[in-house]
């Protein structure tokens, strides 16, 4: 691991609970210096070829979350999480390192285990900000992840163990923002990209998918009986998961 420090960081107020997993679209000599640059940072940084860096201590409170919400936590998630950038030069759309995985699932466990994080405080910035943010994108392995320990993936069969609800009641089970019906829309997006990749467009030109981080004003993204049951088997995923001590 090698240690550069941002000037960018404070004291958290809240005890660490919290990963929040991005991708940045430079290698990590860009992105130190991007993050440098501008007033923003991270606790970790994976290169490329998986190097760690490190940027801000694990007891510092790191800026990387911005306005965000999950789990009806709507303030400071900065204060609260341990942020870590995966480098992917089309931001996630392209498929990542074998040694960035192997890294970042080593890293991971590690912040699982000292900070007794719970799989469904384990997010991407998509989930928290779906109306801003669109990282860490469709080729982030989610499910190889969860076989690692680390978050929660699905059993398509448990979708018919959830009752009938609202597509916006179930994104809300699972930790997303539905206050708005813009909201739900982005949020929905941001469950598909985690979710139900295969089904999201791949949008290689990284101005471009910044600009477009969700099809705005889509209802039919609300819609389809994949979408329904995926959703559903999630939702029943976190349900059981926040029952565990
Ligand atoms: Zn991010």
């Amino acid at each position: 691991m090698k240690k550069i420090s941002s000037p960018h960081f404070n004291e958290r107020k809240t005890p660490v609970d919290m990963l929040v997993l991005h991708s940045t679209a430079h290698n990590a000599a860009g992105a130190v210096q991007s993050l440098l640059n501008n007033e923003v940072s991270a606790h970790y940084v994976i290169d490329l070829d998986g190097e760690v860096y490190s940027l801000v201590d694990e007891d510092k409170r790191a800026w990387h979350a911005g306005v965000a919400s999950w789990r009806n936590i709507n303030t400071d998630l900065n204060s609260r999480s341990v942020g870590i950038e995966v480098c992917n030069l089309s931001l996630g759309q392209t498929p990542y390192g074998e040694k960035q995985i192997s890294r970042l699932v080593r890293l991971c466990r590690k912040l699982i285990r000292s900070y007794h994080i719970r799989p469904e405080m384990i997010v991407a910035h998509s989930d928290i900000a779906p109306t801003r943010k669109p990282d860490p994108g469709i080729a982030f392995p989610w499910q190889y992840l969860a076989q690692k320990g680390i978050g929660l993936w699905y059993k398509p069969q448990n979708a018919q163990k959830i009752k009938e609800a609202s597509v916006p009641e179930l994104l809300k089970t699972i930790g997303y923002n539905t206050d708005t019906p813009e909201t739900t829309i982005a949020s929905a997006y941001a469950f598909r990209r985690r979710f139900l990749p295969e089904e999201v467009e791949i949008i290689e030109d990284v101005k471009q998918l910044v600009d477009n981080v969700y099809p705005q004003n889509c209802t039919r993204l609300l819609q389809g009986e994949k979408f329904i049951n995926t959703l559903k088997a999630v939702a029943y995923a976190y349900l059981n998961a926040s029952k565990k001590p």
